[in-house]
């Protein structure tokens, strides 16, 4: 059995904004390859539209990766193009793959204005057209003059896009128009009647040229910066056969299987599956149904059926194809989908992603480092959850999901990883035991928690059993006590 995976998003919303996340990357990637995380998720490194809203996603430039000077600086919020090649290599040097977040559905920043015939859609209902066509100044026209030309000669104008939100002519905000001659993509979400538009200028991904150049672009960006796969930003927003088409020409580019996994906001888990469905599965999907449902019970003081925490997510419904998080930098506080779990629960569910046997589960910088400008503090032995995640969560997993208050399950560890197998006990309220399964294999070993707050060993029986216990609204994950001689060692 291969290792287990773990990713990292290393990045939350109000990281410094001075240029040293890439230097931070580099010193920090083999101290994150020891500790158990296999696969990284760099922020967008696109230079932005406007570098007061400098986190990656209101891309201005894909091919400035922070080389030009553009947009009033040359390198981007996290550092210079240099550095983030260097980054990258850093992380594969360590054996850790890099995935990077890739912006496809809107541009922001344009050089220019033009006039363009468009419609005013309803913003609630976009199919629903509320105007005659009418000449607007459509902030449409993308140059790149500071970049002249390099990597790619390009021009975008509004015959590249569907819609936007911004007429200079009348300079009011609130509005979205269509373009005369465009429709939007049939293949999006359905919230708003049609959800192909979120921001700023709408990418026509139905135009042939734009087609062409974004696929241009993935060939450049993969060769460019050497990247193993794409966190693939949005994708409720744009066409899915797009997405499909683009990810199957990437693939065949590299003769590589680049994992990819998309953030399509929604917690309808028959939206994901209906999602994947479309996309022939060829990508996994962040699982924000659990992120709602572990959210929901981490403020719902105690009375949260613990037993139905995996009720319809994607772990649940889709293992293969999902990817577990506890939260992000659109979830942490101040931001636009701001749901944050609850602090004291975030050990307990990073127990859950962490050491499930479905999911490949991704934990968010905020949360590892802190976040200082809320107070956020770091995670209580989340290092430690990774470490046991890749070196001991192994094996045949049974599951005790029977009870309102205290859930759990055991895995029975394989023999290519060493003292491999685990038991964990999830607590939303009172303190509890229950006796559960680990293997006949362990008869007579020591089983300690390694979350080091229950004291008392547990000493497996002769049927394989042992009666492991949980405080209240807390976490315990027991390992044999070679693992946690070993645990102890590498703690911080
Ligand atoms: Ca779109």
């Amino acid at each position: 059995m291969a290792d287990n995976r773990t990713i990292i998003q290393y990045f939350e919303w109000y990281v410094s904004g001075n240029h040293v996340l890439w230097k931070k990357c580099i010193a920090q990637a083999s101290r994150l390859a020891e500790f158990g995380i296999t696969d990284v998720w760099l922020p967008p490194a696109f230079k932005v539209g406007f570098m007061e809203d400098n986190v990656g996603y209101a891309v201005y430039d894909l091919y400035d990766l922070g080389e030009f000077n553009q947009k009033g600086c040359d390198k981007t919020k996290y550092g210079s193009r240099e550095e983030y090649q260097e980054a990258v290599r850093s992380f594969q040097k360590n054996g850790i793959s890099v995935l990077a977040d890739t912006v496809l559905n809107h541009r922001v920043g344009a050089d220019g204005f033009e006039d363009a015939s468009a419609v005013y859609v309803d913003p609630y209902n976009r199919m629903a057209v509320q105007s005659s066509p009418v000449t607007i100044s459509a902030p449409t026209v993308f140059n790149f003059p500071g970049r002249a030309g390099v990597y790619s000669d390009f021009k975008w104008n509004h015959r590249h896009f569907t819609g936007v939100d911004w007429d200079n002519y009348t300079r009011q905000t609130g509005h979205i128009y269509r373009f005369a001659d465009k429709q939007w993509a049939q293949d999006v979400d359905r919230e708003y009647g049609n959800y192909d538009f979120l921001m700023g200028a709408d990418v026509d991904v139905q135009s042939p040229e734009v087609r062409e150049e974004l696929l241009r672009w993935g060939r450049w960006y993969l060769d460019f910066t050497g990247v193993d796969g794409f966190r693939m930003d949005a994708v409720k927003h744009i066409s899915a056969g797009f997405i499909k088409d683009w990810l199957r020409e990437m693939r065949e580019y590299k003769k590589a299987c680049l994992p990819a996994v998309g953030e399509y906001w929604s917690g309808d888990v028959n939206a994901l599956l209906d999602y994947l469905n479309r996309v022939d599965y060829c990508m996994s999907l962040f699982d924000v149904p659990l992120h709602f449902n572990i959210r929901e019970m981490s403020y719902a003081e105690g009375n949260y059926n613990m037993a139905d925490i995996l009720n319809n997510t994607l772990l649940q419904r889709c293992p293969d194809h999902a990817v577990t998080f506890i939260d992000n930098h659109d979830s942490q506080p101040g931001q636009s989908l701001e749901s944050f779990v609850n602090v004291w629960m975030k050990q307990v569910a990073y127990a859950l992603i962490l050491l499930h046997k479905d999911g490949v589960p991704c934990i968010f910088y905020g949360d590892l480092y802190g976040i200082p400008c809320t107070r956020n503090i770091p995670i209580p032995r989340l290092r430690t959850m990774v470490r046991v995640r890749h070196d001991y969560a192994y094996g045949e997993q049974h599951d005790y999901m029977d009870h309102c208050d205290v859930v759990g399950w055991t895995r029975e560890g394989d023999a290519e990883h060493p003292d491999s197998g685990l038991a964990l006990l999830l607590s939303d309220k009172r303190p509890g035991s229950k006796r559960m399964y680990v293997g006949r294999h362990f008869a007579g070993r020591r089983f300690k928690d390694c979350l080091r707050k229950i004291r008392e060993d547990v000493v497996i029986d002769e049927e394989g059993c042992g009666e492991f216990t949980v405080q209240g609204f807390s976490a315990a994950v027991w390992v044999t006590e070679e693992a946690y001689e070993n645990l102890i060692i590498h703690e911080d």
